[in-house]
């Protein structure tokens, strides 16, 4: 009898990569870095910097008319670093200035603050670093030295950004400065619904992650304070048009592969993330204290997803 023919020899598929949801935490000061590594988190989603620059009591402007810009770098850097040790080989997303112009307004440099009736909506965040690169490039030379040192975990996250525009004005500012911006991580908070809308040409002037702010995202969207008593209950996280805005921009994330995260109140919440994962967001990033909780949703709805898909296909 002919001996039978040799098997083929079929290579080995190669095994698909399957990332789970990672859950990472937010940060909004350094002394609290140690105790958010040991929940174990995936890294640092937000670092909020201006806890650390509002605690010094000095505007960053009154830095800069006093010579003393090295001092300024030195407190974000040191700030930045103690998280970055924190969480090492993991990825961290400091967040550049975010504060309104009433919370400077009684430091010293106060004065040279605009009054403004509207502070939510006026000079702050990406707005206020464009229009002085005085003080964006204080923060920039603080990461750039950072980077320098090694800290490759470090992503730069801008806030308030509202029109593609900013991101790629933002990212041409640190390029003049020096930083490689080939090989940075920067990437855009959505917290207006303008961003949320035009998350695609965000992602087309190259952005590298997206994470919803939704404490913002959902005062914009629903034109409603949200530190506002009178409005409060109107201040509703799961308004079909909040949800409808994060869904568009999960799926325009996830057709680009795109990181799409969340760093809003509402990621601490495990009925929302529940649903987010179910959409299927790339990560959450959760309050310290709400980490086990965040971690237990997540692995139940992708549990849920898993053996529904296996049902369908047994
Ligand atoms: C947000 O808007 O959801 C957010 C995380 O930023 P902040 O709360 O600092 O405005
Ligand atoms: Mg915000």
């Amino acid at each position: 009898a002919p001996a039978a023919a040799a098997p083929a020899v079929v290579a080995a598929a190669p095994a698909p990569v399957i990332t789970g949801t990672l859950v990472k935490v937010n940060v909004s000061l350094p002394e609290a870095a140690q105790r958010a590594a040991a929940t174990g988190a995936d890294g640092v989603g937000l670092l909020r910097i201006e806890h650390l620059i509002l605690g010094l009591n000095k505007t960053p402007g009154w830095y800069i008319e006093n010579g003393k810009e090295e001092e300024f770098i030195a407190e974000l850097y040191g700030g930045i670093k103690t998280v970055l040790d924190a969480f090492p080989g993991k990825p961290v997303w400091v967040r550049t200035l975010d504060a309104p112009t009433d919370e400077f307004r009684n430091m010293e440099g106060g004065h040279d603050e605009p009054i403004e009736h509207n502070p939510m909506l006026g000079w702050r965040g990406i707005r206020r670093d464009l229009q002085s690169p005085d003080q964006f490039r204080l923060q920039i030379e603080a990461f750039k030295r950072l980077w320098a040192a090694g800290y490759e975990n470090l992503g730069v996250m801008f806030p308030m950004v509202n029109h593609p525009r900013e991101f790629v004005q933002a990212r041409n500012m640190m390029q003049e400065w020096g930083v490689d911006v080939e090989t940075a991580t920067l990437g855009v908070m959505i917290e207006i619904p303008s961003s949320a809308i035009l998350v695609e040409d965000f992602i087309k002037a190259g952005i590298r992650f997206a994470s919803f702010g939704t404490n913002d995202l959902i005062q914009y969207t629903l034109a409603i304070d949200r530190n506002n008593e009178n409005v409060a209950d109107m201040y509703e996280p799961e308004h079909p048009a909040v949800l409808k805005l994060i869904a568009y921009a999960i799926k325009a994330c996830r057709k680009h592969g795109i990181e799409c995260s969340i760093c809003g109140q509402a990621g601490s919440d495990p009925k929302m993330v529940t649903w987010l994962v179910g959409q299927g967001i790339s990560s959450v990033s959760a309050n310290i204290d709400a980490i086990p909780r965040i971690r237990e949703a997540v692995a139940r709805k992708e549990r849920q997803i898993l053996l529904d898909a296996a049902r369908r296909n047994a």
